[in-house]
């Protein structure tokens, strides 16, 4: 029996970019016609005309299913949605705009069926067509992620890769709300194959990344994936306490020597605003993670579905 491949693709605003996407699409299911295909459009509350994009699409072609959000929920939320409904032995996430390009699916199944893994990922080698502070600060944050947590992550890695049942479920067994795909990926495991490919400008439309999006983005990665920074905030305060014993002996010893001059108003303001600041630093990262747990503890649904041609879909979950 033919195996299925279930592709997810979360759009957002992408009405310019799917024509495209979908040409290539067919052609490489056509060429690949030892398997079955499922291709699973997540409407991400788009506000141009994707949803009717996706519509026509579906209405030609059976092996599409669309599911659109009441909102914008992200492109987290909206490739869980297609995980949770995707059927196929193996499940693919691509992005709509061609950026991870559709014409490396049979290698990529090449690898799996060949038993040995479980996972086909893949792997930017450059980032051109990118400003250059963005891959400063993007080297800079795959670096420190993978110092100080212990899901495996790759630099230049995209959310694009084909894996087998069994990771895919895993996946889905990890429910949580603050979701961070690429160390979701790597905290599940299995044997994943890397497969690096040159960069692409998008087709058509823009990226919905903004320096901002993205910083926050890898901030909360960290968040997620790492008890490292509440570490940070009491290692900071033993050594602080460490250094006023020391600072209160050393005073203590020049009192009984010398006697004690009135001095030090600017050092002592100095200190104080310095101990404010670690201070309030550190409540802040005690926040963030207390903000990420509030979130987790409303148990509120990743996504809600407005519309989907397949009766059968998941509309929520919690
Ligand atoms: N996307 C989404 N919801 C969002 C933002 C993006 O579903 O809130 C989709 C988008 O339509 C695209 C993919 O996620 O298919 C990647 O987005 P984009 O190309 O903007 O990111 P980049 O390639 O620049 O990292
Ligand atoms: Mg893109």
């Amino acid at each position: 029996m033919k195996k299925k491949i279930s592709l997810i693709v979360p759009c957002y605003n992408e009405e310019e970019a799917l024509p495209f996407f979908y040409k290539e699409i067919s052609r490489v299911s056509d060429e690949m016609n030892n398997y079955d295909f499922e291709l699973i459009f997540v409407d991400d509350g788009s506000k141009d005309k994707t949803l009717e994009t996706l519509q026509k699409l579906s209405a030609k072609d059976k092996r599409i299913t669309y599911i659109s959000f009441s909102r914008n929920f992200g492109k987290e939320a909206a490739m869980y949605a297609g995980f949770i409904n995707a059927s196929g032995e193996y499940v693919a996430v691509m992005d709509a705009d061609m950026q991870d390009p559709p014409s490396l699916l049979p290698e990529m199944a090449a690898y799996l069926t060949s038993g040995e893994y479980d996972s086909v990922a893949t792997r930017r080698v450059n980032r051109e067509g990118e400003p250059r502070i963005r891959s400063f600060f993007a080297r800079a944050f795959y670096r420190i992620i993978n110092k100080i947590s212990d899901a495996d992550i790759v630099d230049g890695a995209r959310d694009y890769r084909l894996m087998k049942r069994e990771m895919v479920d895993a996946i889905i067994e990890m429910g949580e709300y603050n979701r961070f795909s690429k160390g979701i990926y790597g905290w599940v495991g299995f044997k994943t194959k890397w497969l690096p490919f040159q960069n692409a400008e998008r087709i058509a439309g823009e990226t919905k990344w903004s320096f901002w999006k993205l910083f926050k983005y890898s901030l909360d990665g960290i968040i997620n994936f790492s008890q490292v920074p509440l570490s940070i905030a009491s290692w900071s305060g033993i050594l602080l306490t460490g250094i006023a014993l020391l600072i209160i002996l050393f005073i203590c010893i020049r009192k009984l020597l010398f006697g004690d001059p009135v001095a030090g108003w600017a050092s002592l303001t100095c200190i104080i605003m310095f101990i404010g600041g670690i201070q309030l630093f550190c409540m802040g990262i005690i926040g963030q993670y207390l903000s990420k747990m509030y979130l987790e503890i409303k148990k509120r649904p990743h996504y809600i579905v407005r519309q989907t041609n397949r009766e059968d879909t998941v509309k929520k979950v919690q």
